[in-house]
């Protein structure tokens, strides 16, 4: 990609890397067949979990599964109150392990069936549930621009991630490996939230160029570790970090390490650019390469960097975060996906 404009800024190259960019969807009122009986398979397929859990439990009395079918109640709570906003009928039955949609229904029984053969076979039973319900759940936020939606089906992926994580951990303590039944990005899901390669810019000549590099972040609460796109309240106290391999060409070479932050108000559509100094403190940028301050300076680069990104609470918005690294002839190097979250 060559771009001619010479005073092109990172944060303009940000937004034009980052393919997650996009203005704040609209609040609906309304919404359509489709998106209704996507939130009416979704309160069915979460009593699933609670009710598959609910049944492990008595057959296994394994913790993990007390603690998360009450987690999974909270999300059919979550539904359901959605299926009220749009005077939708709730199909849930009242008793345990019967369902009105006949393919949820199948489900159940097979995966309990399988669940009481063993107690490592009811844990894989429950890391299958959390892999279909994350597949679900990314169908369902792709399928739908209702703000409501998006927000409540975040909040239960972020969820499945961390009951994913839980049941794997058991899994592994165990002394198993635990192998993806079902999605190609369990690694990924399992090592942190959000993983990003690398892009590289030559701020002489604004011109994009390969790079090897590969940045990691983690987001975390006291309630656990999230990915991009979790919705986070005024008062967690939110840590986040950032590993990345500089690009193989650039190690061992001096380099300024780099943060800078995009946050969009609740409620604006223009975000405000902020970056780090060395100090810590986080200053206004104005978007030109040679204002960019740098967290730290000439730092060597070896084959791992870790960045503290933040720690603290946060106020209301959008917030999203660019790591990264200058070498002296002026190369950035940043992760393509910005670490990308919203504080209610
Ligand atoms: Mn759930
Ligand atoms: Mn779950």
């Amino acid at each position: 990609m060559k771009l001619t404009q010479k005073t092109i800024s990172i944060a303009i190259a940000m937004i034009l890397a980052s393919s997650a960019w996009s203005a704040p969807p609209v609040q609906g009122t309304q919404i359509s067949e489709a998106e209704a009986a996507t939130l009416s398979f979704m309160r069915e397929e979460e009593k699933m979990a609670r009710d598959v859990y609910i049944t492990l439990y008595e057959v296994w009395q394994t913790q993990i599964f007390a603690n998360i079918s009450s987690a999974e109640q909270q999300h059919m709570d979550q539904v359901k109150s959605l299926l009220d906003r749009y005077n939708l009928p709730d199909p849930a039955l009242e008793e345990v392990g019967n369902f009105t949609n006949s393919d949820i229904q199948s489900l159940y029984d097979s995966l309990v069936e399988r669940g009481r053969t063993s107690q490592i076979e009811a844990l894989y039973v429950g890391a299958l549930i959390e892999e279909v319900d994350i597949d679900d759940l990314q169908n369902a936020i792709a399928e739908t621009n209702n703000r409501a939606l998006e927000r409540m089906y975040t909040k239960l992926m972020n969820g499945s991630y961390n009951h994913l994580r839980a049941f794997v951990g058991q899994i592994e303590y165990l002394g198993y490996v635990y192998e993806a039944q079902y999605l190609d990005e369990v690694d990924d899901i399992l090592n942190s939230g959000t993983m990003s390669r690398g892009i590289a810019i030559e701020t002489a000549n604004s011109q994009f160029v390969e790079t090897n590099a590969q940045f990691k972040a983690s987001i975390k609460t006291q309630t656990g570790l999230y990915s991009n796109g979790a919705i986070f309240s005024q008062s967690d106290e939110i840590t986040i970090t950032a590993t990345f391999q500089p690009d193989s060409a650039h190690i061992g070479q001096n380099a300024d390490l780099l943060t800078v932050a995009m946050f969009t108000p609740m409620g604006a559509t223009q975000p405000l650019i902020f970056m780090r100094d060395e100090t810590g403190g986080w200053q206004n940028w104005d978007g030109y390469f040679n204002t960019l301050t740098a967290v730290q300076v000439q730092q060597t680069l070896g084959n791992e960097q870790k960045l503290n990104v933040y720690q603290g609470t946060l106020p209301a918005g959008r917030y999203q975060i660019s790591v990264g690294y200058r070498l002296q002839d002026g190369t950035i190097v940043f992760n393509e996906q910005a670490i990308d979250f919203y504080v209610e």
